[in-house]
């Protein structure tokens, strides 16, 4: 038995082939070509329409003037007997005369100034040229105008013939005389049929030629798209600095692919930075986490007396408040980051304020035996946050004193320059490896082997965000073994709204 297909089937089928060929309609590369070829298309009937007008306006214009010089050339051999009837005074053996004349008899009329035809060319094809009432409506018109009438005339052969017509006086007999004369349109009109036809046969053969140049080229110039979704196709969360390889054009597509490969460089990275800073937290929990579980098991397995059991307990303790300092700071962190921290700013005066914390960080510094002043006094204002600026300086009074050994020093001081107020934080302590520089203001970035007590690594990251926040730059200056001068730029006024990369590491010979 014939297998048909059901009527459903068939439907599918109908609808699956109809939905193939619009997408396929809705191709770049068919777009491309197909409005390229529709314009080529549309510029080649222009160029077609507006070639033909201008040639027949050539050959009009050529055909009334060659008209014209043949009724001057006519006058010559025109004579008038003595009853004043016209006739050709030509001597028929001289071949130079009889082939001018010939020329000139071809097509012509004189009549009287009743329309009443004496010479004519003897062509029954030109007898609308010698019909009375056109030969009337002629003189009228030359009466009225005073100028010669051009037309053009439809033969009865159908062939079209370029008439110029005039008034001639015979001074002898005191006589006007109606002169046409004229020529066969035929040869024009077949150079322009030619044209016509020539440039037909052109038009198709130059738009598949076009569509075959346009979709191979608008092919090729996309085949670099379809690289760029392949590679975004291919993209996963192991392979994110995938790359796709330029073709060297330098074009558009180039730039594309260089912004796709900038594109998941920088994804690559956000994404190890996000991987860093899991790994990272794990593992600052992590310590404490084993230290509580460990002095748990002391107290549990181990502790006899109740001063041991006291100890392992304080111990424990201790880690759950470095554990919950942890917490909080990375939540702190993390809402300054994001900036759902809200900004109130007040104008403070930031000499009064950094002195005032200078005073407090005294006890420390002298237990430290480092030498703590504020070098500047005059009132500046400035508009910030009060409580995160004062979070800024206890970071960095207290890094300062961290990383100052006995004996050194640590400076403050604030300054205005312009729109901007400068707030200076410098120390000879032990100063910050070249390499280690751009990393201080990651997240749990701590220099190593240079940590005296033990810090979270986060206060650095701190003081970026707030200042970025405040649309300020930090440009740190520090010499190994010298010391560090961390300067933040501060807008005095209100703060830019976004910043860039508000970090500036610097890191120039300390004096
Ligand atoms: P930490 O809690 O470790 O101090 P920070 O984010 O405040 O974390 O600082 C990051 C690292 O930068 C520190 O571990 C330290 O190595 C370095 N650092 C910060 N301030 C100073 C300073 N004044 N002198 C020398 N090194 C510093």
């Amino acid at each position: 038995m014939e297998w048909k297909p059901s009527p459903r089937r068939r439907t599918r089928v109908k609808w699956l082939k109809r939905l193939r060929r619009i997408t396929f309609y809705r191709t770049l590369r068919f777009r491309l070509a197909s409005t390229f070829i529709l314009l080529l298309a549309l510029v080649l009937v222009l160029v077609g329409f507006v070639g033909t007008k201008i040639l027949r306006h050539i050959l009009e214009n050529q055909s009334e003037q060659i008209v014209r010089e043949q009724l001057g050339a006519l006058k010559p051999w025109i004579h008038f007997d003595d009853s004043g009837e016209p006739y050709w005074f030509v001597d028929r053996t001289d071949p130079e005369e009889e082939a001018e004349v010939s020329r000139l008899e071809a097509v012509y009329v004189i009549s009287d100034e009743q329309g009443n035809v004496r010479l004519d060319s003897a062509d029954p094809a030109l007898d609308p040229m010698s019909d009375r009432r056109h030969i009337l409506s002629n003189i009228q018109k030359i009466r009225s105008s005073g100028e010669p009438v051009v037309q053009i005339v439809r033969g009865k052969d159908k062939v079209q013939y370029q008439i110029v017509s005039n008034i001639w006086t015979d001074t002898d007999h005191h006589r006007k005389w109606y002169v046409a004369e004229g020529r066969s349109l035929a040869d024009d009109k077949k150079i322009l049929r030619t044209f016509e036809y020539e440039f037909l046969v052109f038009l198709p053969i130059a738009l598949i030629a076009c569509a075959v140049v346009s979709w191979y080229s608008a092919g090729r110039a996309l085949s670099a798209l379809q690289s760029v979704q392949r590679a975004a196709e291919r993209i996963t969360g192991t392979n994110l600095g995938l790359q796709i390889p330029k073709r060297g054009a330098k074009d558009e597509l180039d730039r594309l692919i260089g912004s796709f490969n900038e594109m998941s460089g920088r994804l690559k990275s956000s994404f190890e930075q996000v991987r860093q800073f899991s790994t990272d937290v794990s593992h600052e929990l992590r310590t404490p986490l084993t230290s509580i579980q460990g002095q748990l098991e002391v107290a549990l397995f181990t502790a006899k007396e109740p001063e041991q059991l006291k100890e392992a307990i304080e111990n424990a303790l201790q880690d759950v408040e470095r554990l919950t300092n942890l917490v909080r700071a990375l939540l702190l962190l993390s809402q300054s980051e994001s900036g759902q921290i809200p900004m109130n700013k007040t104008e403070v005066d930031l000499n009064e304020l950094v002195s005032d914390f200078v005073d407090e960080f005294q006890i420390p510094a002298e237990a430290n035996n480092v030498q703590l002043v504020h070098l500047t006094q005059q009132p500046i204002m400035c508009a910030i946050d009060r409580t995160q600026i004062e979070r800024v300086i206890t970071n960095l009074l207290s890094n300062g004193l961290k990383y100052t050994p006995t004996g050194g020093w640590v400076r403050t001081s604030v300054e205005q320059d312009g729109e901007d107020v400068h707030l200076i934080v410098e120390d000879s302590g032990m100063g910050i490896p070249k390499d280690h520089l751009p990393h201080i203001f990651d997240r749990f970035y701590r220099v190593p082997d240079t940590n005296p007590e033990k810090g979270l690594g986060l206060g650095l990251s701190f003081v970026a965000s707030i200042v970025k926040a405040h649309g300020g730059q930090i440009v740190v200056v520090s010499e190994l073994g010298q010391g560090t001068k961390f300067e933040l730029v501060l807008p005095s006024g209100v703060a830019r709204e976004t910043a860039e990369v508000p970090v500036l590491n610097g890191n120039v010979p300390y004096v």
